[in-house]
């Protein structure tokens, strides 16, 4: 079968490898889509960061080269010994992430902050296949109401609504979300989802701003509006109940410092390149505080599946198909240089 195989920095090679079986309680998926994320852009261009080059990663055994992908859906084609609830034939989605279910964090149903954590598609052959296997108690079978195709992006939207639960918030709150890429989409499809009407997605790229307007948001351009002084004038001088940081610069943190209520959370949710300048005076004498989210849990994905089959979800606009033969020029550099937001790629193609 044809896979993407990543070999290191600027090396992924389409080519043919043996199609994997399925050991026990595992099953093998046909890959639909596989969603390309930022992570892999991150392997690819800077890497490698979470793809090990030398030791085998302690739960999966496996180092480079590694087949990348870890967003992707599927139907099951065979089941390895001991699966039960699952069949032939089922409509999945996969959480990527290997846990090991002893540490600390997994003891305490947080596992996605486990201290051996894995992901399928960097320490394990994913998605950017036409075949991968993977372990049943990372499976989601999709409701009938929901696509294949939408069920590629059940992960990045699971970051996402990971993220929005931890914003605290309820349908009569306030939130802002900095960056309009497809974590910032995710947030806003899901804090929507808790009912929240009140949301503005501050993003200074045009085109960002378009595809989520379509969508239905709110949009203020930084470069024209004094954001934190258009907050503090709607709302009394109160600020947001929460604020969502989904765009990884410092000028994003500074103004959702500025605009986020007293002892209420700014969530980051991004990748943060440099060391930021942010003075922190500004968090200390209203007791606002920064807040980490990491992946999700299996609850996240429940969730999202749930809201995915009730129509909350719509890809028009943001996402697109590109062949796995051309995944590199035709998807990562047309993601890089931005003139793409969201690529899945067709392993048959
Ligand atoms: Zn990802
Ligand atoms: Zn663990």
């Amino acid at each position: 079968m044809r896979a993407a195989v990543y070999y290191g920095n600027s090396d992924v090679r389409i080519e043919d490898v043996a199609e994997p079986e399925p050991g026990p309680g595992r099953v093998k998926v046909k890959v639909h889509r596989n969603g390309i994320c930022g992570t892999d852009l991150h392997e690819y261009y800077d890497g490698p960061i979470f793809i090990s080059a030398g030791d085998p990663h302690p739960l999966t055994g496996q180092a480079m080269p590694v087949v990348l992908g870890h967003e992707f859906s599927g139907v099951i084609t065979d089941l390895g010994r001991d699966v039960t609830g699952l069949t032939v034939g089922d409509r999945v989605t996969i959480e990527p992430v290997y846990r090991c279910g002893e540490c600390r964090p997994c003891r305490s149903g947080h596992y996605n902050l486990c201290t051996s954590i894995g992901f399928h598609g960097l320490m394990a052959d994913g998605g950017m296949a036409e075949y991968t296997v993977v372990p049943v108690n990372q499976v989601h079978k999709l409701p009938d109401a929901v696509s294949l195709d939408l069920g590629a992006l059940t992960e990045p939207m699971a970051v996402a609504y990971h993220a929005a639960t931890l914003g605290e918030v309820g349908d009569q709150d306030s939130a802002l979300i900095y960056g309009a890429g497809p974590i910032g989409i995710g947030l806003w499809f899901a804090l929507r989802g808790l009912g929240l009407t009140r949301i503005d997605v501050v993003e200074p790229s045009p085109t960002r701003r378009t595809a989520i307007e379509r969508l239905g948001a709110s949009t203020l351009d930084p470069t024209v509006v004094d954001v934190p002084a258009l907050i503090a004038d709607r709302t009394d001088g109160n600020g947001v109940d929460a604020a969502f940081d989904a765009a990884g610069v410092a000028p994003a943190v500074e103004s959702a410092l500025a605009c986020v209520g007293e002892r209420r959370p700014l969530i980051s949710v991004a990748i943060y390149d440099r060391p930021l300048p942010t003075p922190l005076l500004n968090l200390v004498l209203r007791e606002r505080r920064i807040q980490g989210t990491l992946c999700y849990t299996s609850e996240d994905y429940r969730a999202v599946l749930d809201l995915m089959s009730k129509g909350h979800y719509d890809t028009k606009g943001w996402v697109d198909t590109v062949p796995l033969s051309d995944v590199i020029d035709g998807g990562f550099s047309e993601l890089r240089a931005g003139r793409r937001m969201k690529l899945l790629v067709d392993p048959a193609l």
